[in-house]
């Protein structure tokens, strides 16, 4: 008999078009500035219990999110909503990726059950890329802002969404939601799209950003990038006049991690002073707010964040 395909002992890649790449360069030994701590707390247990009960996705988990136990210990996590398989194929990125399932119609209502039960004051909803549905998911997206309004009334809401591309209309649904927060990531900059966000397009994001804020201009907005993927330090500086054009109110600065040899490398371990000098030179470049440490991500300290983000708007006006 020929097997075809040994689903037991060969079970399917988790990133099937990276799995014929070479491996990169092995990840230099980190420095001691990005060491975190083991997810061992009750209050992590209690979050991950939660998450399993709920039939829930989090991009903590499934992009192997370094500040996981920190997060979780404070019952804090960000859903991934619509399944947990992406259809484009960052090379940063460690959720899984194919072809995804069906949507599940009630996720939305999970994800406003789960908030309420956790508590949360500021929620942080993300997801997978969905270039397979007409709308890129932003419906979706858009039942879920409700349902957590309707379960947890009192939360405000972040959004890290992807780019919709090609997908006409669907950006406006998702800002017809009303989130408090809209995040859309740039990543890196242009210089380095090709190797490291190949199917997406750098003015397209910005773009994005920039239109949020013409729908609304009161809804805050917020962006990210990776360092140490190679890019050059006045590369940053243009990134940062790219998206203080744009409008945008906060902006993160994170160290990339390698997640497998597949992955990109990490060019090089940006140091905390660097990062410093960095949040400086943002600040004077007009953003409302700056968050710029190795282990920065998104949605680290996002309630925190989205109180001070508030009271720098209303320290300017
Ligand atoms: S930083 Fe964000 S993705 Fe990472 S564990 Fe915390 S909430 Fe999850």
């Amino acid at each position: 008999m020929t097997v075809v395909l040994d689903l037991v002992n060969n079970p399917r890649p988790r990133h099937p078009e990276k799995a014929h790449r070479p491996d990169s360069p092995v990840q230099p030994k980190k420095p001691d500035w990005i060491r975190v701590k083991v997810p061992v707390s009750a209050g992590y247990a209690e979050t991950h219990a939660l998450m399993r009960a709920n039939g829930l996705h989090t991009v903590c988990e499934e992009a192997g999110c370094p500040n996981i136990g920190e997060c979780w210990e404070k019952k804090h996590a960000t859903f991934m909503i619509m399944g947990d398989t992406c259809t484009r194929a960052c090379a940063f990125c460690n959720v899984k990726t194919g072809l995804p399932g069906a949507l599940d119609p009630a996720e939305p209502a999970h994800v406003g059950e789960a908030t309420a039960k956790l508590g949360l004051a500021h929620i942080v909803v993300t997801s997978v890329d969905r270039d397979d549905l007409a709308d890129g998911g932003a419906r979706h997206f858009a039942e879920t802002i409700r349902a957590i309004r309707t379960h947890a009334p009192g939360t405000t809401i972040e959004v890290l969404t992807p780019d919709f591309l090609r997908k006409e209309g669907a950006l406006e649904i998702v800002v017809e939601a009303t989130p408090d927060v809209f995040n859309h990531n740039l990543e890196t900059v242009p210089s380095r799209y090709l190797s490291v966000r190949p199917g997406a397009r750098y003015f397209h994001s910005l773009r994005l950003l920039q239109r949020v804020k013409e729908l609304d201009p009161a809804m805050f907005t917020k962006s990210g990038i990776m360092v140490g993927l190679g890019e050059e330090r006045n590369e940053i500086l243009q990134v940062m006049d790219d998206l203080r054009s744009a409008d945008v109110d906060f902006l993160t600065i994170g160290q990339y991690l390698q997640p497998t040899r597949k992955h990109h490398e990490v060019v090089r371990f940006m140091p905390p002073e660097e990062f410093e000098a960095l949040k400086t030179i943002a600040y004077a470049k007009g953003f409302l707010m700056v968050s710029a440490s190795p282990l920065t991500r998104s949605s680290h300290h996002a309630g925190e964040d989205f109180a001070r983000l508030k009271a720098a708007r209303a320290a300017a006006k």
